[in-house]
Protein backbone atom coordinates (compact mmCIF):
# COMPACT_ATOMS: atom_id res chain seq x y z
CA UNK A 1 0.00 0.00 0.00
CA UNK A 2 1.75 3.32 -1.08
CA UNK A 3 0.58 6.38 1.05
CA UNK A 4 1.59 9.62 -0.07
CA UNK A 5 1.12 12.95 2.16
CA UNK A 6 1.62 15.95 -0.15
CA UNK A 7 3.20 18.85 1.91
CA UNK A 8 4.99 18.69 4.81
CA UNK A 9 3.43 21.41 7.45
CA UNK A 10 1.71 21.26 10.76
CA UNK A 11 -1.44 19.39 8.49
CA UNK A 12 0.50 16.69 6.52
CA UNK A 13 3.66 15.96 9.67
CA UNK A 14 0.56 15.14 11.93
CA UNK A 15 -1.15 13.12 9.29
CA UNK A 16 2.24 11.27 7.84
CA UNK A 17 3.18 10.49 11.58
CA UNK A 18 0.00 9.04 12.68
CA UNK A 19 -0.09 6.71 9.95
CA UNK A 20 3.52 5.61 10.47
CA UNK A 21 2.07 4.49 14.04
CA UNK A 22 -0.93 3.17 13.14
CA UNK A 23 -0.01 1.53 9.52
CA UNK A 24 3.14 -0.31 10.38
CA UNK A 25 3.17 -2.09 7.35
CA UNK A 26 2.49 0.31 4.80
CA UNK A 27 4.93 2.56 2.96
CA UNK A 28 4.32 6.05 3.64
CA UNK A 29 5.99 8.83 1.88
CA UNK A 30 6.33 12.80 2.68
CA UNK A 31 6.65 15.45 -0.69
CA UNK A 32 7.94 18.71 0.28
CA UNK A 33 9.67 21.08 -1.99
CA UNK A 34 12.04 21.92 0.90
CA UNK A 35 14.08 19.62 3.85
CA UNK A 36 13.20 22.08 6.39
CA UNK A 37 10.13 22.01 8.50
CA UNK A 38 8.40 25.37 8.83
CA UNK A 39 7.02 27.14 11.94
CA UNK A 40 4.63 29.01 9.89
CA UNK A 41 3.35 30.65 12.96
CA UNK A 42 6.71 32.02 14.01
CA UNK A 43 7.62 33.26 10.67
CA UNK A 44 7.26 37.05 12.06
CA UNK A 45 9.99 35.66 14.64
CA UNK A 46 12.55 35.06 11.77
CA UNK A 47 11.48 38.19 10.10
CA UNK A 48 12.07 40.59 13.54
CA UNK A 49 15.64 38.50 14.33
CA UNK A 50 13.90 37.53 18.03
CA UNK A 51 13.34 33.41 16.94
CA UNK A 52 14.15 31.06 14.85
CA UNK A 53 11.08 28.91 12.10
CA UNK A 54 12.72 25.88 11.11
CA UNK A 55 14.37 22.83 12.02
CA UNK A 56 14.80 19.69 9.83
CA UNK A 57 12.12 18.22 8.54
CA UNK A 58 13.86 14.86 9.11
CA UNK A 59 13.78 15.13 12.40
CA UNK A 60 9.79 15.69 12.45
CA UNK A 61 9.35 12.92 10.57
CA UNK A 62 8.79 9.36 11.73
CA UNK A 63 12.17 6.94 10.75
CA UNK A 64 9.59 4.64 8.69
CA UNK A 65 8.59 7.79 6.61
CA UNK A 66 10.15 8.15 3.33
CA UNK A 67 10.95 11.58 2.58
CA UNK A 68 11.17 13.44 -0.85
CA UNK A 69 11.76 16.43 -1.75
CA UNK A 70 10.37 18.02 -5.01
CA UNK A 71 7.67 20.19 -5.60
CA UNK A 72 3.96 18.74 -6.56
CA UNK A 73 3.27 20.13 -10.38
CA UNK A 74 -0.01 17.84 -11.04
CA UNK A 75 -1.66 15.09 -8.88
CA UNK A 76 -2.81 12.64 -11.40
CA UNK A 77 -5.17 8.98 -10.63
CA UNK A 78 -2.54 7.86 -8.52
CA UNK A 79 0.45 9.40 -9.60
CA UNK A 80 2.15 12.63 -8.84
CA UNK A 81 3.54 14.71 -10.95
CA UNK A 82 6.74 16.73 -9.34
CA UNK A 83 8.20 20.08 -11.17
CA UNK A 84 11.25 17.99 -11.96
CA UNK A 85 9.21 15.88 -14.43
CA UNK A 86 9.78 12.61 -11.74
CA UNK A 87 6.78 10.72 -10.90
CA UNK A 88 5.33 8.62 -7.67
CA UNK A 89 2.61 6.32 -7.94
CA UNK A 90 0.53 6.67 -5.04
CA UNK A 91 -3.00 4.34 -3.18
CA UNK A 92 -3.57 7.06 -1.29
CA UNK A 93 -2.99 10.85 -1.38
CA UNK A 94 -2.95 13.18 1.68
CA UNK A 95 -3.11 16.49 0.44
CA UNK A 96 -1.49 18.93 2.75
CA UNK A 97 -0.13 21.80 0.48
CA UNK A 98 -0.96 24.77 2.60
CA UNK A 99 -1.32 28.13 0.99
CA UNK A 100 0.56 30.80 -0.59
CA UNK A 101 1.02 34.18 0.62
CA UNK A 102 1.50 35.81 -3.16
CA UNK A 103 2.66 39.56 -2.13
CA UNK A 104 2.71 42.41 -4.37
CA UNK A 105 6.18 43.77 -6.48
CA UNK A 106 8.61 45.09 -3.94
CA UNK A 107 7.01 43.70 -0.65
CA UNK A 108 7.87 40.76 1.29
CA UNK A 109 5.49 38.07 2.58
CA UNK A 110 5.35 37.08 6.32
CA UNK A 111 3.63 34.16 5.74
CA UNK A 112 6.37 32.55 3.35
CA UNK A 113 10.23 30.98 4.60
CA UNK A 114 12.36 33.01 1.70
CA UNK A 115 10.41 36.02 1.82
CA UNK A 116 10.59 35.86 5.64
CA UNK A 117 14.45 35.44 5.13
CA UNK A 118 15.06 38.16 2.79
CA UNK A 119 13.03 40.62 5.32
CA UNK A 120 15.17 39.53 7.80
CA UNK A 121 18.21 40.01 5.74
CA UNK A 122 16.96 43.47 4.80
CA UNK A 123 16.00 44.79 8.21
CA UNK A 124 19.13 44.15 10.05
CA UNK A 125 20.31 46.35 7.34
CA UNK A 126 17.98 49.16 7.88
CA UNK A 127 19.76 52.74 9.30
CA UNK A 128 17.89 53.92 12.50
CA UNK A 129 14.82 56.22 11.98
CA UNK A 130 13.80 54.02 8.67
CA UNK A 131 10.22 52.87 8.01
CA UNK A 132 9.07 49.60 8.23
CA UNK A 133 5.57 49.21 6.70
CA UNK A 134 3.32 46.32 7.70
CA UNK A 135 0.25 45.97 5.14
CA UNK A 136 -2.89 43.87 6.58
CA UNK A 137 -4.55 44.46 10.80
CA UNK A 138 -4.98 40.47 10.99
CA UNK A 139 -3.62 38.87 13.50
CA UNK A 140 -0.59 37.86 11.59
CA UNK A 141 -0.11 41.86 10.61
CA UNK A 142 -0.72 42.76 14.60
CA UNK A 143 2.17 39.86 15.43
CA UNK A 144 4.88 41.37 12.91
CA UNK A 145 4.13 44.84 13.54
CA UNK A 146 4.43 44.51 17.35
CA UNK A 147 7.72 42.33 17.03
CA UNK A 148 9.47 44.31 14.66
CA UNK A 149 8.72 47.56 16.98
CA UNK A 150 9.81 45.33 19.97
CA UNK A 151 13.13 44.16 18.33
CA UNK A 152 14.19 47.32 16.38
CA UNK A 153 12.65 50.80 18.34
CA UNK A 154 14.79 52.51 16.31
CA UNK A 155 13.05 51.97 13.28
CA UNK A 156 9.42 53.64 12.78
CA UNK A 157 7.02 51.02 12.47
CA UNK A 158 3.74 51.60 10.66
CA UNK A 159 0.74 49.14 10.26
CA UNK A 160 -2.17 50.10 7.37
CA UNK A 161 -5.62 48.59 6.66
CA UNK A 162 -9.01 48.82 7.19
CA UNK A 163 -9.31 47.40 10.36
CA UNK A 164 -7.41 46.10 13.04
CA UNK A 165 -8.08 42.58 14.66
CA UNK A 166 -11.81 42.05 13.47
CA UNK A 167 -12.04 38.54 14.94
CA UNK A 168 -11.10 39.55 18.52
CA UNK A 169 -13.63 41.01 20.66
CA UNK A 170 -13.74 44.88 20.88
CA UNK A 171 -12.03 45.14 24.71
CA UNK A 172 -8.92 42.66 23.75
CA UNK A 173 -8.80 44.91 19.97
CA UNK A 174 -8.71 47.97 22.02
CA UNK A 175 -5.21 46.18 24.20
CA UNK A 176 -3.66 45.08 21.43
CA UNK A 177 -4.22 48.26 19.53
CA UNK A 178 -2.76 49.74 22.65
CA UNK A 179 0.34 47.70 23.07
CA UNK A 180 1.20 48.69 19.52
CA UNK A 181 0.77 52.56 20.49
CA UNK A 182 3.14 51.96 23.64
CA UNK A 183 5.92 49.94 21.22
CA UNK A 184 5.30 53.50 19.04
CA UNK A 185 4.11 51.79 16.09
CA UNK A 186 1.68 54.07 14.24
CA UNK A 187 -1.90 52.85 13.47
CA UNK A 188 -3.05 54.02 10.29
CA UNK A 189 -6.78 52.78 9.09
CA UNK A 190 -6.98 52.94 5.25
CA UNK A 191 -6.12 51.50 2.19
CA UNK A 192 -2.18 50.66 1.15
CA UNK A 193 -0.85 51.69 -1.69
CA UNK A 194 2.54 50.30 -3.67
CA UNK A 195 3.47 53.85 -4.07
CA UNK A 196 4.16 54.53 -0.02
CA UNK A 197 7.31 54.74 0.39
CA UNK A 198 8.53 52.28 3.09
CA UNK A 199 12.25 50.87 3.75
CA UNK A 200 10.79 47.57 4.36
CA UNK A 201 7.05 46.49 3.27
CA UNK A 202 5.61 43.14 5.00
CA UNK A 203 2.90 41.75 3.01
CA UNK A 204 0.61 40.59 6.02
CA UNK A 205 -2.56 39.84 4.35
CA UNK A 206 -4.35 36.12 4.39
CA UNK A 207 -3.29 34.08 1.78
CA UNK A 208 -4.57 31.80 -0.67
CA UNK A 209 -4.53 28.04 -2.38
CA UNK A 210 -1.50 28.11 -4.93
CA UNK A 211 -3.53 26.23 -7.86
CA UNK A 212 -2.21 22.66 -8.02
CA UNK A 213 -5.52 21.54 -6.81
CA UNK A 214 -7.23 23.40 -9.54
CA UNK A 215 -5.20 22.60 -12.56
CA UNK A 216 -5.03 18.78 -11.16
CA UNK A 217 -8.72 18.86 -11.70
CA UNK A 218 -9.43 18.30 -8.65
CA UNK A 219 -13.07 19.44 -7.37
CA UNK A 220 -12.08 22.96 -5.11
CA UNK A 221 -13.98 25.92 -3.84
CA UNK A 222 -14.09 29.14 -5.36
CA UNK A 223 -10.91 30.17 -3.28
CA UNK A 224 -9.16 26.76 -5.31
CA UNK A 225 -8.91 25.11 -2.12
CA UNK A 226 -9.88 21.23 -2.49
CA UNK A 227 -13.84 20.59 -1.60
CA UNK A 228 -13.97 17.66 0.69
CA UNK A 229 -16.74 15.59 2.17
CA UNK A 230 -17.04 15.08 6.14
CA UNK A 231 -14.86 12.78 6.58
CA UNK A 232 -12.02 15.12 4.34
CA UNK A 233 -12.15 12.77 1.16
CA UNK A 234 -11.75 15.03 -2.21
CA UNK A 235 -15.56 15.13 -3.78
CA UNK A 236 -14.23 14.25 -7.00
CA UNK A 237 -11.27 11.16 -5.76
CA UNK A 238 -12.15 9.00 -3.07
CA UNK A 239 -8.40 8.17 -3.08
CA UNK A 240 -7.16 12.16 -1.76
CA UNK A 241 -7.38 13.16 1.66
CA UNK A 242 -7.56 17.06 2.03
CA UNK A 243 -6.56 18.56 4.88
CA UNK A 244 -5.17 22.07 6.43
CA UNK A 245 -4.92 25.91 4.47
CA UNK A 246 -5.35 23.98 0.97
CA UNK A 247 -8.99 21.88 2.21
CA UNK A 248 -12.00 23.59 2.03
CA UNK A 249 -13.50 22.56 5.42
CA UNK A 250 -16.73 23.54 6.19
CA UNK A 251 -16.77 26.33 9.42
CA UNK A 252 -12.71 25.93 9.70
CA UNK A 253 -10.57 28.96 9.24
CA UNK A 254 -6.54 29.33 7.70
CA UNK A 255 -4.96 28.31 11.07
CA UNK A 256 -2.68 25.86 12.49
CA UNK A 257 -5.50 25.80 14.97
CA UNK A 258 -7.80 23.58 12.52
CA UNK A 259 -4.73 22.07 10.48
CA UNK A 260 -3.57 19.86 13.06
CA UNK A 261 -6.79 18.10 14.27
CA UNK A 262 -7.51 18.02 10.64
CA UNK A 263 -4.34 16.27 9.89
CA UNK A 264 -5.32 13.55 12.55
CA UNK A 265 -8.88 12.79 11.28
CA UNK A 266 -7.76 12.19 7.88
CA UNK A 267 -5.19 9.53 8.88
CA UNK A 268 -7.69 8.10 11.05
CA UNK A 269 -10.40 8.23 8.16
CA UNK A 270 -7.71 6.81 5.87
CA UNK A 271 -7.09 3.57 8.12
CA UNK A 272 -10.85 3.10 8.85
CA UNK A 273 -10.91 3.31 4.66
CA UNK A 274 -8.27 0.93 4.38
CA UNK A 275 -9.52 -1.49 7.25
CA UNK A 276 -13.05 -1.48 5.35
CA UNK A 277 -14.56 0.77 8.23
CA UNK A 278 -16.89 3.38 7.88
CA UNK A 279 -15.65 6.82 7.67
CA UNK A 280 -16.12 9.46 10.71
CA UNK A 281 -17.17 12.65 10.31
CA UNK A 282 -14.59 15.08 10.85
CA UNK A 283 -15.30 17.48 13.89
CA UNK A 284 -13.34 20.22 15.87
CA UNK A 285 -14.20 23.46 17.73
CA UNK A 286 -12.06 26.38 17.83
CA UNK A 287 -10.71 27.62 21.54
CA UNK A 288 -9.90 31.34 20.59
CA UNK A 289 -6.63 33.29 19.41
CA UNK A 290 -3.52 33.38 20.61
CA UNK A 291 -1.36 37.37 19.43
CA UNK A 292 1.96 37.53 20.29
CA UNK A 293 3.00 41.10 21.02
CA UNK A 294 6.95 41.13 20.88
CA UNK A 295 8.66 38.06 23.33
CA UNK A 296 6.90 39.14 26.43
CA UNK A 297 3.55 40.36 25.81
CA UNK A 298 0.22 39.29 24.18
CA UNK A 299 -3.44 38.62 24.05
CA UNK A 300 -5.12 35.28 24.53
CA UNK A 301 -8.69 36.19 23.32
CA UNK A 302 -11.48 33.18 24.28
CA UNK A 303 -13.78 31.81 21.64
CA UNK A 304 -16.92 29.90 21.48
CA UNK A 305 -17.28 26.22 20.10
CA UNK A 306 -18.31 28.35 16.33
CA UNK A 307 -15.51 31.16 16.61
CA UNK A 308 -17.03 33.80 17.49
CA UNK A 309 -14.91 35.56 20.29
CA UNK A 310 -16.42 35.46 24.23
CA UNK A 311 -15.88 38.18 26.21
CA UNK A 312 -13.68 36.55 27.89
CA UNK A 313 -9.59 37.19 26.86
CA UNK A 314 -6.39 37.86 29.10
CA UNK A 315 -2.87 39.72 28.00
CA UNK A 316 0.33 40.77 29.35
CA UNK A 317 3.05 38.74 29.82
CA UNK A 318 0.72 35.74 30.99
CA UNK A 319 -0.34 35.99 27.48
CA UNK A 320 3.12 35.57 26.15
CA UNK A 321 3.74 32.60 27.59
CA UNK A 322 0.58 30.95 27.07
CA UNK A 323 1.24 32.13 23.09
CA UNK A 324 4.77 30.44 23.51
CA UNK A 325 3.42 27.48 25.09
CA UNK A 326 0.31 26.83 21.95
CA UNK A 327 3.37 27.41 19.00
CA UNK A 328 5.62 24.34 21.19
CA UNK A 329 2.37 22.39 21.67
CA UNK A 330 1.61 22.83 17.70
CA UNK A 331 5.30 21.29 16.89
CA UNK A 332 4.59 18.28 19.63
CA UNK A 333 1.73 17.53 18.10
CA UNK A 334 3.69 17.73 14.64
CA UNK A 335 6.28 15.48 15.26
CA UNK A 336 4.24 13.20 17.54
CA UNK A 337 0.81 13.25 15.36
CA UNK A 338 -0.93 13.30 18.61
CA UNK A 339 -3.26 16.45 18.73
CA UNK A 340 -6.22 17.31 21.06
CA UNK A 341 -9.35 18.81 20.32
CA UNK A 342 -13.10 19.49 21.24
CA UNK A 343 -15.85 18.23 18.93
CA UNK A 344 -17.57 21.11 16.87
CA UNK A 345 -20.55 22.61 17.65
CA UNK A 346 -23.51 20.48 16.54
C1 LIG B 1 3.22 34.76 11.15
C2 LIG B 1 2.08 33.77 11.23
C3 LIG B 1 1.50 33.52 12.47
C4 LIG B 1 0.47 32.59 12.56
N1 LIG B 1 -0.08 32.36 13.79
C5 LIG B 1 -1.04 31.44 13.92
C6 LIG B 1 -1.58 31.14 15.20
O1 LIG B 1 -1.21 31.72 16.21
N2 LIG B 1 -2.54 30.18 15.29
C7 LIG B 1 -2.98 29.51 14.19
O2 LIG B 1 -3.85 28.65 14.34
N3 LIG B 1 -2.51 29.76 12.95
C8 LIG B 1 -1.54 30.71 12.79
N4 LIG B 1 -1.03 30.97 11.54
C9 LIG B 1 -1.57 30.25 10.36
C10 LIG B 1 -0.91 28.86 10.24
O3 LIG B 1 0.48 28.97 10.24
C11 LIG B 1 -1.36 28.15 8.96
O4 LIG B 1 -2.75 28.18 8.87
C12 LIG B 1 -0.85 26.70 9.00
O5 LIG B 1 0.55 26.70 8.82
C13 LIG B 1 -1.53 25.82 7.96
O6 LIG B 1 -0.97 24.55 8.01
P1 LIG B 1 -0.88 23.65 6.70
O7 LIG B 1 -0.19 22.39 7.09
O8 LIG B 1 -2.20 23.58 6.04
O9 LIG B 1 0.05 24.49 5.69
P2 LIG B 1 1.57 24.91 5.82
O10 LIG B 1 2.01 24.97 7.22
O11 LIG B 1 1.71 26.14 4.99
O12 LIG B 1 2.35 23.73 5.11
C14 LIG B 1 2.19 23.43 3.73
C15 LIG B 1 3.40 22.62 3.26
O13 LIG B 1 3.17 22.21 1.92
C16 LIG B 1 4.33 22.48 1.14
N5 LIG B 1 3.96 22.64 -0.28
C17 LIG B 1 3.44 23.75 -0.87
N6 LIG B 1 3.27 23.53 -2.18
C18 LIG B 1 3.68 22.25 -2.42
C19 LIG B 1 3.76 21.46 -3.59
N7 LIG B 1 3.39 21.92 -4.79
N8 LIG B 1 4.24 20.20 -3.49
C20 LIG B 1 4.63 19.71 -2.27
N9 LIG B 1 4.57 20.42 -1.13
C21 LIG B 1 4.10 21.68 -1.20
C22 LIG B 1 4.88 23.74 1.77
O14 LIG B 1 6.25 23.91 1.42
C23 LIG B 1 4.68 23.45 3.26
O15 LIG B 1 5.75 22.71 3.78
C24 LIG B 1 0.00 31.90 11.39
C25 LIG B 1 0.59 32.16 10.15
C26 LIG B 1 1.61 33.09 10.06
C27 LIG B 1 2.23 33.34 8.70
Amino acid sequence: MKIVVAGAGYAGTVAANRLARKLTDAQITVVNPSSEFVERVRLHELIAGSGTATRSLREVLDDRIELRIAAIEKVGDGVLTMADAQSLEYDKLVYAVGSSNHAPEGTYAVGGLDAARAAHAKLVELDAGSTVTVVGGGLTGLEAASEVATERPDLTVRIVSDEFGASLSSRARRRVLDVLRDLGVDVVTGEWTPEEPAALTLWAVAGQADGLAARSGLATDAAGRVAVDACLRSTSNPNVYAVGDSAAVPGARLSCQAALPQGAAAADNLVRDLTGRTGKPFSMSFVGQNVSLGRSNGVIQSAHRNDVPTRIWFGGRPAAYFKERVCRGALWSARTGRVASFPGPK
